[in-house]
């Protein structure tokens, strides 16, 4: 069973591979052929990929909810709630304003719109984002049946908490109830093995059929701009969450990003955090040694306000627009973006493309057109999916440091390369 993961981690890598290797060699010689485009591309491709990220979704609330029940009715003391909560939105901010400094100090430094040839700017609606006050109250979870019915994370989790905490408190009913949820738990964690069976052929339509229908020439007027937020993302996912995990507990940051090539991949084709929840529970949980008791709470936590990656391509994005209309930002300006950054982050649902939407609202926040996102459009997707690997990566690794600080990480589990 445990040699299982690292078989099937291995042929969702393999499928990728695969998937990006049919697809460019599609885009070069059938991107022309209707029936390739219809039938390949737009069908197949696209019904496989979209059946995939469906069952994916099907998990997220079931899981979250039923795993973070069962996390919180089994801590033995509530103040300990209290210490995970602190210390994982502690560290959610913190490496979330360590990247947002990184993203504009790099703008500063390479000036990425200084002489770049965007495509013509593309039209786009852009939502208004809620002012934070209204995030805050949104998190009372006042119909809980709609919160699950849209999947908004913030609210399922306060409601998951405030009934695990009463399970915990009720005595004979809350152990038969605790019971209950602890055995459902084991069940929807056993689907989402089932569902992760499929992982390998959706992950290969998700990346085939974007390869295939990618225009490269897009990206050359921004190479600059893509290369510096590539070049970022993985800095930060490399250097900084290496160092954290390292300094904080210790623990081999070569073993984790090992175990993490799944979830990287999951997060990578399908460009949502909140869609690979399941699978970052189940890894964090099985192979990185983090107990349920934190893992319920800090993962889908993570997935909703942790996103270390957008934070790095809204920096890069504002220097980059403020550059390119030769706008000189102030220091207040910078700092007001980082505020701005880190508190969008808070209330967005990680989503495939919310970045750009949270990007209007801090270019609008600072005085530079919000239209400037139209220059950016078209090369998003990809940078999407980088920084989408990016915020997961993030969740895992400061799941990994609070668990560990509890006294709740397996070690005999994070060092075995058996469930690797
Ligand atoms: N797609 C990202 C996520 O789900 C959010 C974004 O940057 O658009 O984490």
């Amino acid at each position: 069973h445990a040699f299982d993961h690292r078989k099937l981690s291995n042929r969702i890598l393999l499928a990728l591979g695969l998937g990006l290797a049919v697809g460019i060699i599609l885009n070069l010689t059938a991107s022309g052929v209707e029936w390739v485009q219809n039938f390949i591309v737009d069908g197949v491709f696209s019904v496989v990929g979209d059946i995939f990220v469906g069952f994916l979704k099907m998990l997220i609330v079931p899981l979250v909810f039923v795993s973070l029940v069962t996390g919180v009715s089994s801590l033995s003391d509530p103040g300990r709630l209290g210490r995970v909560g602190g210390k994982s939105v502690g560290l959610y901010l913190l490496t979330t304003g360590i990247a947002i400094s990184l993203a504009l100090a790099a703008a500063v430094l390479v000036r990425p719109g200084e002489g770049a040839s965007p495509p013509s700017p593309v039209e786009r609606e852009i939502a208004a984002q809620p002012p934070f006050s209204q995030v805050l109250v949104d998190m009372v979870p006042s119909n809980p049946v709609q919160s699950m019915a849209e999947a908004d994370m913030l609210p399922i989790i306060v409601f998951a908490v405030l009934l695990g905490l009463s399970i915990a408190f009720s005595g004979r009913s809350g152990e038969r109830v605790g019971q209950f949820f602890s055995d459902f738990n084991e069940v929807v964690m056993r689907l989402t093995g089932f569902v992760m069976l499929l992982a390998p052929y959706g992950v290969f339509a998700l990346i085939a059929g974007l390869a295939a229908s990618t225009g490269l020439d897009t990206f050359f007027g921004l190479a600059k701009y893509v290369v510096l937020v590539l070049v970022v993302l993985v800095l930060h996912a490399v250097v900084t969450y290496s160092l954290m995990l390292k300094l904080l507990t210790g623990l081999s940051p070569r073993i984790f990003f090992s175990k993490m090539r799944g979830v990287l991949a999951f997060a990578f084709s399908t460009a949502s955090s909140g869609a690979t929840i399941p699978v970052t529970l189940k890894t964090v949980e099985q192979r990185l040694g983090a107990d349920n008791r934190v893992a319920s709470f800090t993962v889908p936590l993570g997935a909703t306000i942790n996103m270390d990656g957008t934070a790095i391509m809204q920096g890069i994005a504002a220097g980059f627009i403020a550059q390119y209309y030769g706008v000189d930002l102030g220091v207040g300006q910078y700092l007001m973006i980082v505020l701005m950054v880190i508190m969008a982050s808070v209330g967005a649902a990680g989503v495939p493309g919310v970045g750009l939407v949270l990007l209007a609202g801090v270019l609008t926040a600072v005085g530079l057109p919000a239209e400037g996102i139209g220059l950016i459009l078209g090369v998003d997707r990809v940078l999407d999916m980088t920084r989408t690997a990016v915020n997961v990566t993030g969740d895992a690794m400061v799941t990994t440091v609070v668990a560990h600080s509890e006294g709740e990480l397996d070690r005999e589990i994070f060092e075995d390369q058996q469930v690797g």
